[in-house]
């Protein structure tokens, strides 16, 4: 079966971004993730009837090159921040639509990828699990967070450098909840020991969407919880903040954030013995000076598509 010029593994921010600059310049492309949606940690969950977004809202970007690519394909507004600090874009719609909207026109395949499998010609194949034979591309772009891509790469027998080997794990706890009340200011931000920072989406029935980021030292301090006792703290501590609300409904995610320990000087990595196998994704250190890591992504993606496409592997 004739390969495809781009597999991307993983449909975040950085591979749709990877996937739409190509296939922009005429690459046949194909998106390969295990999730039914694209977007990665750009996700939208339902919450006691309420569509509130579980990670990122806004994209804050000081690099005007990502801010013109995401006003074109997305129709981003970014408006300039007092005191210097990078220009934001806080999103007109749920994170999913959004979402949506960066895969629109690319093909993506709901698939889990297991490893890769080297053929002739430099072609690499992707297996997925459940499925005996790979698909083949003349390069495979993997985006999947640094230790899933690590894994990958650990089973497919290939070895890593050592930056790759390095991760650095930190774990967020984030409070999903349904609010209803009466002196709720959508434009307060609120900070406690315990909850790092909160934000609010106003509905149009007058019911509000809020996440709370819990901060580093409580998930030190409830590492050994039960979880609902956990939770029964973090409400708690809303309904302090937030005398009025009544909760709804919430439920407490876990995140665990991952990246290359060592600073690295590329935006990607790219495996030295298969030249056609790139890895890339908001995980690689660099650029560390970026505004956001949504910023990091998308520049990660940004760079692999310009390197691969003037030099495929
Ligand atoms: C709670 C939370 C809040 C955040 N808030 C902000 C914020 O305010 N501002 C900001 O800039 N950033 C924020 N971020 C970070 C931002 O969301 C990420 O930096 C960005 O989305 C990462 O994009 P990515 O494409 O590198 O990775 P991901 O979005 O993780 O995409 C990787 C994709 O790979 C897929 N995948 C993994 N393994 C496999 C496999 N084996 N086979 C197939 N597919 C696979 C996954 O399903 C996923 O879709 C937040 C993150 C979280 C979790």
């Amino acid at each position: 079966m004739k390969p495809w010029d781009v597999l991307v593994v993983g449909a975040g921010v950085a591979g749709l971004t990877v996937a739409r600059q190509l296939t922009e310049q005429g690459a046949q492309v194909l998106v390969l993730d295990k999730s039914h949606r694209p977007g990665g940690r750009l996700a939208t969950k339902n919450v006691g009837g309420l569509s509130l977004d579980s990670g990122c809202t806004h994209i804050r970007a000081a690099d005007p090159e990502v801010r013109r690519l995401l006003t074109g394909w997305l129709g981003a507004t970014f408006v300039e921040a007092p005191e210097g600090e990078a220009a934001e874009w806080a999103f007109p719609h749920s994170a999913r639509d959004i979402a949506e909207q960066w895969a629109y026109g690319l093909k993506v395949q709901r698939t889990h990828v297991t490893h890769l499998v080297t053929g002739d010609a430099g072609h690499i194949g992707v297996v997925r699990h459940g499925f005996g034979e790979p698909i083949w591309g003349r390069s495979v772009v993997i985006t999947a967070p640094v230790p899933q891509a690590q894994a990958m790469i650990a089973y497919s027998d290939l070895v890593l450098d050592y930056a790759l080997d390095e991760v650095h794990y930190a774990k967020k706890q984030v409070l999903l909840a349904a609010l209803e009340g009466d002196s709720l200011d959508p434009d307060s931000h609120w900070s406690t020991d315990i909850i790092e920072s909160v934000r609010l989406r106003p509905h149009h029935d007058g019911s509000l969407g809020i996440e709370a980021f819990a901060s580093d030292s409580w998930s030190e301090a409830t590492w050994d919880d039960d979880a609902t006792i956990s939770h029964g703290r973090l409400l708690l501590e809303l309904g302090l903040l937030v005398g009025s609300a009544r909760v709804l409904d919430s439920q407490v995610m876990r995140w665990r954030y991952a990246q290359t320990a060592s600073p690295r000087s590329e935006p990607y990595w790219r495996h030295p013995d298969l030249p056609g196998l790139w890895l890339a994704g908001d995980g690689f250190g660099y650029p560390t000076d970026a505004d956001s890591s949504i910023e990091r992504a998308v520049r990660s993606g940004m760079a692999v598509a310009s390197d691969l496409g003037s030099s495929p592997g």
